[in-house]
């Protein structure tokens, strides 16, 4: 467990819910453990581990084969430079 990636995500997620206010957010969880974080309202969309976020539930029972955060390596606690340490 990563407190700072922790810290990070929860920043990210308050960020996002922010920004997004009025609109309706709605999380998938993705086979590799992520989970997205999209709204209706507009194209924002956050991404994180879900054991950053364990607060965070799925709204979706359907799981995703892939995401941006297993795909393109992209996410709020995706560390580009030691991501490798991080398993
Ligand atoms: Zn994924």
């Amino acid at each position: 467990m990563n407190i700072e990636k922790i810290t990070l995500v929860q920043q990210a997620i308050v960020n996002f819910l922010e920004n997004n206010q009025g609109n309706e957010v709605y999380t998938n969880l993705c086979s590799c453990g992520a989970v997205t974080m999209s709204t209706y309202g507009s194209s924002d969309e956050i991404s994180f581990s879900q054991e950053n976020a364990p607060f965070i539930k799925a709204t979706n029972d359907m799981i995703m084969c892939n995401c941006n955060h297993c795909c393109n390596g992209w996410g709020v606690d995706v560390d580009e430079e030691d991501d490798e340490e991080d398993l």
